[in-house]
């Protein structure tokens, strides 16, 4: 074909990394397939979807099937009944978001992507190590990344004195707290830092609260709408995988207040012609399921679920505690980062940890240069193989 491709996709660092594990796992197990191995690496939920959860998709499902109840397409940006729903939790977190400043999308991961659709070709600021949907994207789009330096002296939290240049204005600046992956989470302060420096700079914070349900900090912010100035500078992305279980039903949302400004342009009126022209919402049955999620009811069955894999986390923290081994996460976050002992470098530790005790984990170097030498483990596996995952790495750290 005499086509243009996109030549920015080459210039995509292909990842390797669930591939390399993937084949380093499966030689191991078929070399020793008596061995019993324990899978910590992965970012996806296992516990079931919530009984309110399920039984809202249900109905509706059952809905659809009727011709009085039936509906063809969903609204772009959302039924009103989960728009609002998603406003009112908002509410209860004491943030005042209208409704329709509030997008229903298919998850985060989308909208974190199709986001700089509608903007130009800005300055992207990027802390690293990172979830690395944000490179990637806007590699796709030639924009250039500017990547700001997370590192146990900061632990993992770079602050906007951490741009290795003074020379920003109008800049786009992603921040995702909690952390994936490493479970840092800002504090009042560390947040406020950053909206000042966007509103100082005109730049704009694209911030992603998908792992928001795992806080119980007081001191750590749910949203960035609680930091004062956030409503002229900040779009936040959340999503419901994490905290109903979502990663395989797809739902999630962003905000656009209507008064993020790039000039004499609100953002979220190109925000709603995007996805009006792109994206053509999410299924009845799914927003019902959401709307559910966050019902009382719903959102106390979440919670539960959250609970579960928090207590895989702090027993992972108190390990690593007692064994005085560096490590950010796992308190207000299902990810537990932590530095590889002897100063071996992330493949190395995944290698020896396979081997000796038959641990998979996330070899930090995948997220970034300053992931070498840092190890990612998750707390969505069961509570058995957590313990178990616990007493071979007693003896082993
Ligand atoms: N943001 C972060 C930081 C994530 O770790 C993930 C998934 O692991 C997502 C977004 C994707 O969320 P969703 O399932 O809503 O697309």
């Amino acid at each position: 074909m005499n086509i243009k491709i996109n030549e920015n996709f080459n210039n995509i660092k292909e990842t390797y990394l669930f591939s390399e594990i993937g084949a380093r796992v499966r030689k191991y197990v078929a070399e020793n397939p008596d061995k019993e191995v324990i899978r910590m690496g992965i970012g996806d939920v296992t516990l079931p979807l919530p009984q309110p959860v399920v039984d809202a998709m249900v109905k509706a499902s059952k809905e659809m099937g009727v011709k009085e109840t039936f509906r063809g397409y969903p609204p772009e940006y959302g039924h009103d009944f989960l728009r609002e729903k998603i406003a009112s939790h908002y509410a209860s977190l004491g943030v005042d978001i209208k409704a329709d400043a509030i997008f229903v999308s298919d998850g985060a991961k989308s909208d974190l992507g199709n986001f700089i659709d509608i903007l130009g070709n800005n300055t992207v600021i990027i802390p690293d190590p990172v979830y690395p949907v944000y490179v990637d994207a806007n590699t796709m789009n030639g924009n250039d990344i500017i990547y700001v330096n997370g590192t146990s002296e900061n632990g993992f939290l770079p602050l906007p004195d951490a741009i290795p240049t003074k020379d920003i204005s109008g800049a786009v600046i992603y921040i995702c707290s909690p952390n994936n992956p490493t479970g840092a989470c800002y504090t009042y302060e560390g947040l406020k830092a950053w909206v000042d420096f966007a509103v100082e700079t005109g730049s704009l914070i694209l911030y992603d609260s998908a792992y928001e349900a795992f806080i119980d900090n007081s001191d750590i912010p749910h949203t960035i709408y609680e930091i004062p100035g956030s409503f002229e500078v900040a779009v936040e992305v959340c999503s419901f995988s994490k905290f109903a279980g979502f990663t395989g039903v797809r739902c999630g949302w962003t905000v656009v207040p209507d008064t993020l400004m790039a000039g004499e342009t609100k953002l979220c009126k190109l925000w709603m012609r995007r996805q009006a022209t792109k994206f053509n919402g999410v299924s009845y049955p799914v927003q019902r399921a959401a709307e559910a999620a966050l019902s009382e009811e719903g959102i106390s069955a979440c919670m539960e679920n959250i609970k579960y894999y928090k207590r895989n986390a702090a027993l992972l923290s108190e390990l690593l505690d007692s064994k005085g081994i560096f490590y950010t996460g796992g308190k207000d976050s299902p990810y537990v980062w932590l530095k590889c002992p002897n100063n071996m470098g992330s493949w190395e530790f995944f290698d020896k940890l396979l081997n000796e005790v038959q641990i998979v984990g996330t070899p930090g170097e995948g997220f970034g240069v300053n992931g070498e030498g840092f190890f990612r483990l998750t707390a969505f596996g069961s509570y058995e193989n957590t313990v178990k995952a616990i007493e071979r790495l007693k003896n082993f750290l």
